[in-house]
């Protein structure tokens, strides 16, 4: 029986090959959640699935897309949101 800590379901279980020869079960943290754009829920690209620990040692242009509504918007809500804001600004 495992440990009462590795008994819950909020730890991934991985078969690792050791350097012996013999496989073993090791306990994984979950990756989190894919991130979403905020207009239609589409999965966002470019965005790696860090935990915040981990985020906060990366740069900061390689957390999201370097554009406007970079991390926020897919590309085609971006284009859509950028098109409506030229129109409204012409008037
Ligand atoms: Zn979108």
């Amino acid at each position: 029986m495992p440990r009462p800590r590795y008994r819950s379901r909020s730890l991934r279980r991985v078969q690792k090959k050791m350097p012996g020869g013999k496989t073993k079960q090791v306990y994984v943290k979950k990756k989190p959640g894919l991130h979403k754009c905020a207009e239609c829920g589409a999965e966002l690209k470019g965005i790696p699935r860090l935990s915040a620990t981990k985020a906060k040692n990366i740069a900061k242009t390689k957390k999201r897309p370097e554009r406007l509504y970079g991390g926020f918007l897919c590309a085609g809500c971006a284009r859509q949101k950028l098109k409506q804001e030229a129109r409204l600004s012409k008037d």
